[in-house]
């Protein structure tokens, strides 16, 4: 129970925050919290998830302890927070021994209504002991997808979270992420220890983003069209996976007159943060960054997110794309997909660390963000179905808006897989997917005379399709798990699957790349 003397949520909120009402599930939330329960809070990126937690921490006795991973924002956050007149701190590894003692204190004399802690401090004893001696109103568990390991993000020092409950039982806990599908909403759940908890899951739904996903062909210039026609003079996030791509990109912008800085791990600490500054004070410059760039960014009116490489799981590309139109103005999400995505992606998963279960979770999100690259449907309802909610076409994606047709594409999965089961089984052979094409397409390249394949009973059996079409069929037999990917070469290996195929025993369906990118809302509907 609350003593009476407790400042009413409501009051907080507009006295120290300056809102006039709450937001969506928030107010259910910070009551149960403020009377002491647990809670597991699924909210999408900009949701508002921070008031979740700081409105309780100042309404109970004690400080509200924060633990966050992401120790950049710490500062930013605590800075942010001073200048509303919360009595915020932080502890991590940046600081120096002065400033650490300072908020130790300020602890220990209950002048702080919230402690940010880095996960890695909760296997430190000393840190728990501090917590024992001052007064805890409630533990906030940020980005808790963190403490599942059939997530995408996974860290191990949240699994000392368990720890903390252990010893302070009757302290209420809030656990908040903004990316869990049901498998690891249920790991977060039974991980912390809150199977018990309060669960609330705010919609997912973006109606604002126009979702896209288009054939990959000259991808910096299919950018460049898309900035000019739609977004000259926006700010944007372009998402590329190699730093050198980062930096490639960034400088190709800037040729072409548009404003772009990178961001990747690899620039110093100094220049990353010129960079985010900039990004975050000046009008429309272009973010060209690794998926180091952007957790804890809050910047309203980021216009486009653009990936230039796949994400490696939907939940990726739903919270990379998430921080586009956070105003909720229209905004794109602009993804780039081609043939040696797959490739790439499944040889950077078989030579991954780890054990096979670990490469087993990999490969299945990466089969899902596949699923939702080759989807006929809605992109928006795939997306809400990825997180267990359910959705109406929304018209404005872009399988939406040009729908693309589905075909049967068994005969040519024949073709290509009985071409690569021919080399394998005749010639002990294998080739990736250039090679096959042109084999299948009749191309009397050098390499297919210098190993005669012109003479194999499937040379030029699939002239009926262009080299695009057929770029696109080895694409989905590989997105559909039809072909496997082996091996220094990335030269492509029949899996089990293949089989069915092969012996007629199941059909491909596929999905026709539309010939024109969707273009169609114009700027002024702003
Ligand atoms: P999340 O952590 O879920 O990504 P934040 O907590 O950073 O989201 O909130 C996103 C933005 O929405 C912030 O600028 C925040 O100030 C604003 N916000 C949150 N709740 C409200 C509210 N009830 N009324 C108005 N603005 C809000
Ligand atoms: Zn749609």
């Amino acid at each position: 129970m609350l003593p009476d003397t407790a400042p009413a949520p409501l009051d907080v909120l507009r006295r120290v925050f300056g809102y006039d009402a709450f937001r969506g599930p928030q107010q259910e939330v910070i009551e149960h919290v403020c009377a002491g329960g647990d809670a597991l809070v699924l909210m999408p990126t900009g949701g508002g998830k921070s008031l979740c937690y700081q409105v309780p921490s100042l309404v109970r006795d004690g400080t509200g302890v924060v633990v966050s991973p992401l120790i950049a924002l710490m500062q930013d956050q605590v800075d942010a927070l001073r200048a509303l007149g919360v009595r915020a701190g932080f502890l991590n590894s940046t600081q120096n021994p002065d400033e650490r003692r300072d908020t130790e204190r300020a602890y220990l004399d209950g002048e702080l209504d919230l402690l940010y802690l880095a996960p890695e401090r909760l296997r430190v004893p000393s840190t728990l002991s501090l917590l024992g001696r001052g007064r805890i109103a409630l533990f906030a568990i940020d980005e808790a997808h963190c403490v599942a390991q059939w997530g995408h993000d996974f860290r191990p020092d949240y699994l000392a979270l368990s720890e903390v409950h252990e010893r302070w039982p009757d302290v209420p806990r809030i656990a908040l992420t903004a990316t869990a599908t049901e498998a690891t909403r249920t790991e977060i759940a039974q991980r912390l220890d809150l199977t018990a908890a309060k669960q609330v899951v705010a919609s997912f739904d973006r109606p604002n983003i126009q979702y896209r996903i288009a054939p990959k062909n000259e991808p910096r210039k299919q950018l460049l069209d898309l900035l000019r026609a739609e977004h000259p003079g926006d700010a944007g996030i372009v998402y590329c996976l190699s730093r050198k791509s980062v930096e490639q990109t960034a400088e190709f912008l800037v040729g072409q007159g548009i404003p772009a800085l990178p961001y990747h791990a690899g620039l110093d600490a100094e220049v990353r943060a010129r960079h985010q500054s900039r990004f975050l004070r000046e009008e429309g410059v272009v973010m060209v960054a690794t998926i180091a760039f952007g957790m804890g960014i809050d910047k309203p009116d980021v216009r486009f997110v653009a990936h230039l490489d796949l994400p490696k799981s939907v939940e990726g590309y739903y919270q990379e794309t998430g921080r586009a139109g956070r105003d909720g103005l229209p905004s794109t999400a602009w993804l780039a997909y081609g043939l040696a995505d797959v490739v790439q992606q499944r040889k950077m998963i078989d030579e991954s660390e780890g054990d096979r279960a670990h490469k087993q979770r990999l490969g299945q999100h990466l089969d899902a963000m596949l699923a939702l690259c080759e989807t006929v449907q809605c992109r928006r309802v795939r997306l809400l179905n990825y997180f267990g909610q359910p959705g109406e076409p929304c018209g404005n994606c872009d399988t939406c808006l040009t729908p693309p047709e589905s075909w049967d594409g068994t005969i040519p999965a024949q073709k290509i897989l009985s071409t690569v089961w021919r080399l394998k089984n005749e010639r002990n052979q294998s080739f990736g997917a250039g090679h096959l094409i042109d084999i299948v397409t009749g191309k009397r390249t050098a390499k297919v005379e210098q190993f005669a394949h012109d003479q194999l009973t499937v040379f030029g059996v699939g002239a009926d399709l262009s080299e695009p079409e057929w770029r696109a069929v080895v694409r989905q037999l590989l997105a559909q798990g039809l072909l496997a990917v082996q091996g220094a070469y990335q030269t492509f290996a029949l899996t089990d699957a293949s089989s069915e195929v092969l012996r007629g025993e199941r059909e491909v369906p596929m999905r026709r790349d539309p010939v024109k990118a969707t273009r169609t809302r114009s700027r002024s509907s702003r």
